[in-house]
């Protein structure tokens, strides 16, 4: 274990000591997590949102046509997925009470689920018992990203809808894991906040509440990025910010997953990958219909267009091993 506190692992330090720790956090993922990468891919159902958050191009603000799959196009995404070898995936929806709530997600999963081991989801903030019925369904996961801790910054990008409460969605993941929802996902939208390092002191404090309070929960925290945030004048910039972050989480609790998305640029995710890293997504797709190439409306830029197998390669020269099923359900 490490003998720096959080505070020191995340402090302005020279490259030669983040290259020390990067190293350690490096070997002690091995020893935890094998060579590992699970990888995932996005399917979006939805991009209609009822929300207004000044960073994302569902917001209601944004005035152009939204739409929501049909079952046959879900059916062709779902065969265009299957054939790419993926078996994990994250079904994405815009926040909208009448377009995607309990019912959608519930005939979705079912749906989902006939072709895919893990089905996880990111949406709208539901209730406890929604939680629950969601897990009962077959749901291994919700990612749910807090997106600032800061509340003055939080207040100023969710302008209005459902989203506003920060004290509301601080809560969530707590009922999650109270709803024995088996993986929980949080996440810093980077670049949000001009201080990442209070962003990620906050994000890592919640995930060792999380980890002491419920043991048999997997941890998982994603680092997504505002390519066009001042917070980074390169990708440089970007890419050693998110190394310190990365070694800091596996050092300071080693037990939590870390998801690495497609937002990044191929260098930056081969450079991360190694240094504490265990989950990735892969060809991802941020529109409905997006794997089929439906022109709808996308929620944010993918930098990162490798297909399946060229990723795989690419990790395959790392020394690490993508894992395309890393889930099954047994017979209860
Ligand atoms: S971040 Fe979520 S709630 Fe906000 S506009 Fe985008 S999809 Fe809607």
């Amino acid at each position: 274990m490490p003998s720096q506190s959080l505070d020191e692992l995340l402090a302005n330090i020279d490259d030669s000591k983040l290259l020390k720790l990067a190293e350690q956090a490096r070997r002690l993922t091995r020893q935890r997590f094998g060579a590992n990468i699970e990888l995932y891919t996005p399917i979006y159902l939805s991009n209609y949102c009822a929300n207004r958050c000044s960073y994302c191009s569902f917001s209601a603000d944004n005035l152009v046509a939204r739409t929501k799959l049909s079952d046959e196009q879900l059916a062709r995404e779902i065969a265009l997925i299957k054939a790419r070898g993926i078996d994990h995936v994250l079904i994405v929806t815009g926040e909208h009470p009448k377009q995607a709530n309990i019912s959608h997600f519930l005939r979705w999963l079912g749906q989902l689920k006939q072709h895919f081991n893990s089905v996880s989801i990111e949406c709208q903030q539901l209730s406890l018992a929604q939680y629950q019925q969601l897990t009962q369904a077959g749901l291994d996961g919700v990612y749910l990203y807090q997106e600032t801790y800061n509340e003055q910054t939080y207040r100023r990008v969710h302008l209005s809808g459902f989203k506003k409460d920060y004290h509301r969605r601080l809560q969530a993941p707590f009922d999650m894991a109270n709803a024995g929802v088996r993986r929980i996902g949080l996440g810093i939208l980077l670049g949000l906040h001009d201080n990442w390092r209070s962003e990620a002191k906050h994000l890592l404090t919640t995930a060792r509440q999380l980890r002491q309070r419920y043991p048999n929960s997997d941890i998982s925290i994603s680092l997504p990025r505002l390519r066009d945030s001042h917070l980074f004048a390169t990708d440089h910039a970007a890419a050693k910010a998110l190394l310190q972050i990365i070694v800091a989480a596996r050092l300071y609790e080693p037990s939590i997953s870390i998801a690495l998305s497609t937002r990044e640029p191929a260098w930056v995710r081969d450079l991360l990958m190694p240094y504490g890293v265990t989950s990735a997504s892969v060809a991802s797709k941020t529109a409905p219909g997006g794997h089929q190439n439906e022109l709808t409306l996308a929620q944010f830029a993918i930098s990162d267009e490798r297909s399946v197998d060229e990723f795989c390669q690419a990790l395959r020269a790392l020394y690490l091993m993508p894992v395309q099923k890393n889930w099954h359900h047994g017979i209860n």
